[in-house]
């Protein structure tokens, strides 16, 4: 009898545990009504400690600057899920949190997934376009870890979750005035300068300044998709963005073609170019040489500013290179800035420079900037794999291929079907065999 007593106490007690889990989250709701949208949206069974995190970090935000759910006049940053984790946990469900309680979607253009590499801090950003005002707030990572421990040991209250201050929560939370029209003025630079040397925003600054600049201008869905993988936006990554438009419109896919781009050499524009063209290194649909300095000095003058080669290739294999340059001098003085200062690391013009010329080129248009150097047809390539493998094989140089530089002098392996070697050889030997006779028969003269 006394193990039948044991038995049933024990049942008791689970069935009261299991009954005070269920309940727990059952009275989310009824201690904090505000957060029935989310539990609507990603189910009662699942919210967990991350998605609140995304609603603390926006209810934060929403204090600080005043703004309530679904302003437009707001711009949410974060790299949530993409992939900054937190140990062995990732972050994405802090997005659902952070669409809930902002009003913010991808969908309405005002929610940038900036991507950061997965060891990177959990944190989020918003821009008031109108008063030019940003909060930003970044994760404590051992405190979080801590909650989401006790989650994953099934011993979580997310009520209790809900009571953290936001000083526990984030180790750092700050709040700027980051106007772009203030910011892209040579004085407004300097006086902001400080906070890049202080990490106001955690490091995370010229990822915030220039996409909530450009953004508050108005930037298309294809060139905010790609500041979020480049996770910033400066006028190289411009420059991919333009020229994706000038392909676009000037030499327009027809049915089954596609782009593979030869990136010789490569910038910030090949990131807006993966992105749009969906020409990625991975599917080969680009390959990157660099162009060195030595190499550089032997171009012609007019492929000084050569930025890429651009191949449209059909499915039968006929493909199309297109040579484009685009001139960094007009864009420069256009923006009212000197090309060397993107380079002046020690002080803010290198990213005043680059924030000026973010704001001011999206007056401007592709045409303004692109060249196309040349155009060649490249017959029938068989496909993307062997062609690549072709003309941007180790050692291959495709400059010299596509006739834009004299051939190194030295032994340079060229593509397979031009061997010209032997031919060459032959002359020289005649050549040299001549000259000995010549010589042999002057003296025998004398
Ligand atoms: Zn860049």
């Amino acid at each position: 009898m006394r193990k039948e007593w044991k038995t049933l106490i024990v049942a008791i007690f689970i069935g009261s545990v299991c009954i005070g889990a269920v309940s727990a989250q059952g009275s989310l709701v009824s201690d904090y009504p505000e957060l029935k949208p989310l539990v609507d949206f990603v189910g009662e069974e699942e919210i967990s400690v991350m998605d609140l995190v995304g609603y603390k970090a926006a209810e934060k935000a929403m204090e600080e600057l005043g703004f309530s759910k679904g302003d437009p006049n707001i711009l949410a940053l974060t790299d949530a899920g993409y992939i900054a984790n937190i140990d062995k946990y990732s972050t994405e469900r802090a997005l659902n949190g952070l669409m809930m309680a902002a009003g913010v979607s991808q969908g309405k253009g005002n929610l940038v997934n900036v991507h950061r590499a997965y060891n990177k801090p959990l944190w989020f950003a918003f821009f008031d376009k109108e008063t030019g005002d940003c909060i930003y707030l970044e994760v404590n990572k051992s405190y979080l870890k801590s909650w989401l421990d006790r989650e994953a040991a099934g011993s979580v209250n997310l009520s209790a979750f809900m009571e953290v201050g936001a000083d526990a929560l984030f180790s750092k939370i700050s709040r700027e005035n980051i106007d772009p029209d203030r910011l892209i003025t040579e004085e407004g630079a300097k006086a902001w300068h400080h906070n890049f040397e202080e990490k106001t925003f955690g490091g995370n600054e010229f990822s915030i300044i220039t996409i909530s600049a450009v953004w508050s201008k108005g930037i298309s869905n294809e060139f905010l998709r790609s500041a979020e993988l480049h996770n910033h936006i400066c006028p190289g990554l411009t420059s991919g963005y333009f020229i994706a438009e000038y392909l676009k419109k000037h030499y327009p896919l027809e049915k089954g073609e596609q782009w593979v781009v030869w990136a010789v050499p490569p910038w910030c524009k090949d990131d807006a170019l993966q992105q749009i063209l969906d020409a990625t290194v991975g599917k080969r649909c680009m390959a990157v040489m660099y162009i060195p300095g030595n190499i550089s000095k032997k171009l012609p003058p007019e492929y000084k500013n050569i930025a890429g080669i651009y191949v449209k290739i059909g499915k039968t294999g006929e493909a199309k290179a297109i040579v484009l340059g685009w001139d960094w001098d007009k864009a420069c003085s256009d923006c009212g800035i000197t090309r060397k200062d993107f380079k002046d690391f020690s002080s803010y013009k290198w990213w005043w420079t680059r924030l000026r010329a973010d704001v001011m080129l999206m007056e401007h248009e592709p045409e303004e900037y692109i060249s196309v150097l040349m155009e060649k047809d490249l017959g029938n390539q068989g496909s993307i794999k062997e062609m690549n493998a072709k003309w941007m094989a180790v050692g291959a140089n495709p400059l010299v291929e596509l006739g834009i530089m004299p051939p190194e002098n030295t032994a340079t392996p060229k593509t397979p079907e031009k061997t010209h070697s032997i031919p060459v050889t032959c002359v020289i030997a005649a050549i040299a065999i001549a000259s000995v006779l010549a010589i042999v028969r002057k003296n025998m003269r004398k």
